[in-house]
């Protein structure tokens, strides 16, 4: 019995044709889990609740904001980099080369990113004047707080249509500047480059429901809700 089972086993070698066929399935088979495995990009939670930045920034704008606009350009974003080579890249990697890149990865990548950093840039009980290095910063690099503020201020009223306003690190200096639609300062394309500390999103979605078409209120009002210690620790970063 044993001795022709032996035979048997024998006579099942695999021929060389069939190893490349078993070869091939496993590869199509750790391209499958590769690819299932590809992290995606992820909505995050926000660090506080919808109510908290009452009543500067009122809670359905908030639950819109985080809920439909950033998860749909979440959502977008995992579907423009589906399949191609540029799946599982940061966003920092792909901001450095974006004019290279579809405009639905430059759209909702920059929108990922820049809402992503936006919450944390508020807090509850925020606003106040900055502290830490960044306040030292600030003041020699604009002349004091409320003449910052005001350039700020001014950096956000007269961007035309949508788009952010931004604080950025530049050779190690404070600069204002401000971006059309969901592009950043990281990006290739930005006249302005930098790491940002601090940014405010412009678009009517960000203050519509409370504030209408009175976008400098909204700006004015958000100052109370600045969380300047996140400020200062993205200053010590850059
Ligand atoms: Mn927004």
């Amino acid at each position: 019995m044993h001795r022709r089972k032996f035979i048997f086993a024998l006579g099942s070698i695999p021929t060389v044709s069939l190893i490349s066929k078993t070869e091939d399935k496993l590869n199509k088979i750790n391209k499958y889990i590769r690819r299932n495995k590809m992290a995606k990009f992820e909505l995050p939670q926000l660090p506080y609740s919808y109510d908290a930045l009452e009543p500067y920034i009122d809670k359905m704008t908030m639950e819109i904001h985080h809920t439909k606009h950033h998860n749909a350009y979440v959502t977008n974003l995992n579907k423009a980099l589906e399949g191609t080579e540029h799946e599982g890249k940061s966003l920092e990697e792909m901001f450095s080369m974006i004019s290279k890149l579809p405009a639905g990865v430059r759209n909702n990548g920059g929108g990922h990113w820049n809402h992503s950093l936006f919450w944390t840039l508020m807090k509850q009980n925020g606003g106040g004047k900055p502290n830490g290095k960044v306040a030292d910063a600030i003041n020699s690099a604009f002349g004091s707080f409320d003449e910052f503020k005001s350039k700020f201020n001014n950096a956000a009223a007269t961007r035309f249509g949508s788009g952010w306003a931004w604080l950025v690190v530049q050779n190690n200096k404070l600069v204002i500047t401000s971006t059309p639609n969901q592009d950043n300062p990281l990006m290739d394309v930005a006249e302005v480059k930098g790491t940002p500390v601090l940014g405010i999103d412009v678009w009517e979605h960000a203050y519509y429901l409370k504030y209408q078409n009175r976008r400098p209120e909204y700006v004015d009002n958000w100052w109370n809700v600045v969380n300047w210690d996140k400020v200062n620790e993205l200053f010590s970063k850059a």
